[in-house]
């Protein structure tokens, strides 16, 4: 295959990324798609009519995830998968999640263009709530893919207004049962996600594109404290279960238990404070923290998942107050497949494209497809590191050379 003949339409993506950020609750350039909203449902429609513009067989599973098939030689092989998220967090960027779909999209169209044939199906995927906003967790689509998530808590989650995950999808018009959502074992052959770093090191070490060796492992978890609220004036202070001085307690230990753990790819953040009532004149009776614990490996994870309870128990038992940790998710660590890293490093050799290897720190949905088919991500540098801000950018040419890379990477997997 001549790498020459892979042409990218760069003025083309571009646009295509502009018109999706139109669909947005938030003026641009902020950008906010939360699942099943009216521009999350307006962005899947204008999807939709590119992938059929482009030919492709367009199919939407019961959990809102799309799949666009451009049909191999052998169309019976298991296909090779690629793709990503559009949805996107209140006041958020345009390239998080949808150069993986766009791109694929023009990757696609680039091997199209060329008129080979390959032997496998290329399957462009949008996934369903990759961003946790709705719904409290992340990759809720490619969780029930690859039988992360059971079919029946999927249906259970609820939203900030009580509405649970079946209604809503119900309401956005995705009919079928959960339970028909997971893929069948072979039904890909490798998965490649293509996404914006949302780190520096690309763009500092001047190379143009990053080769995920491993997904790092994520936890979180929701902590209620409960203790008693009551007039800032008239309660003496010993006296008081003040919930928010636990708090505070908590968020140190959390910082500390991921400085001390003697370990750099250790992070943890306390992302979410929620202070009841919230008056100046009121002692917080009740707080409610959302925490983030991340480690390449699981059992430093663990470990700080481990102190962080610890902490939040003896905060609680010494000032008297009420705690419920609940773990959200706390999912194992990925590694790529081989074969997948070195198709995007045969890419970037042929195009005499820099590639480093390097450890995807945020999670994306290969890390739950690395559970049904050996995965791999190829990252593009953003502008300073920048992600989930309106002012995140990626540029068409840093796009354009992730997009022909996955093209490469796809047409060899995919084979000829
Ligand atoms: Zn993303």
């Amino acid at each position: 295959m001549e790498s020459a003949k892979v042409e990218v339409n760069v003025a083309r993506l571009t646009k295509e990324l502009e018109q999706l950020a139109q669909f947005s609750e938030t003026d641009p350039p902020a950008v906010t798609r939360i699942l099943f909203t009216q521009p999350d449902l307006k962005a899947r429609a204008f999807l939709k009519g590119l992938f059929a513009a482009a030919g492709l067989s367009i199919r939407d599973d019961p959990a809102g995830n799309i799949f666009a098939r451009w049909p191999g030689s052998d169309s019976a092989l298991p296909a090779v998968g690629t793709g990503s998220h559009t949805d996107a967090i209140p006041f958020s960027g345009r390239y998080d999640g949808t150069v993986g779909v766009l791109g694929a999209l023009e990757a696609v169209r680039a091997l199209q263009a060329t008129g080979w044939r390959l032997r496998r199906s290329i399957e462009i995927v949008m996934f369903t709530s990759e961003e946790p906003t709705r719904f409290g967790l992340g990759c809720v689509g490619s969780r029930l893919m690859s039988r992360s998530l059971p079919a029946a808590r999927a249906a259970a989650l609820k939203d900030s207004s009580g509405a649970t995950f079946e209604e809503v999808r119900r309401a956005a018009g995705c009919s079928g049962e959960l339970e028909s959502v997971p893929l069948p074992v072979g039904h890909y052959f490798a998965f490649v996600e293509m996404h914006i770093e949302q780190g520096p090191l690309l763009e500092r070490e001047a190379i143009p594109i990053g080769a995920v060796s491993a997904i790092a492992a994520p936890a979180a978890l929701r902590v209620r404290l409960e203790g008693e609220s009551g007039h800032a004036g008239g309660v003496l202070m010993p006296d008081r279960k003040d919930t928010l001085c636990a708090a505070a307690e908590i968020v140190l230990a959390v910082e500390r238990a991921a400085n001390e753990s003697g370990r750099a790819d250790s992070v943890a953040t306390t992302g979410v404070c929620k202070v009841h009532p919230g008056a100046v004149n009121a002692i917080p009776g009740r707080v409610l923290l959302e925490i983030d614990i991340r480690d390449t490996q699981l059992e430093p994870r663990d470990r700080i998942v481990a102190q962080v309870r610890q902490a939040i128990a003896q905060s609680a038992d010494r000032r008297g107050i009420r705690a419920e940790v609940e773990l959200l998710n706390a999912d194992p660590p990925a590694e790529a497949g081989r074969e997948v890293v070195s198709a995007i490093q045969a890419a970037c050799r042929r195009l005499e494209t820099p590639c480093k290897l390097m450890v995807s720190r945020a999670y994306h949905d290969a890390l739950f497809m690395a559970r049904i088919c050996p995965m791999g991500m190829i990252f593009i540098p953003c502008k300073d590191g920048i992600s989930h801000r309106p002012d995140e950018y990626s540029s068409p040419d840093a796009i354009a050379k992730g997009v022909r890379v996955l093209a490469l990477a796809l047409a060899e997997l995919a084979g000829s």
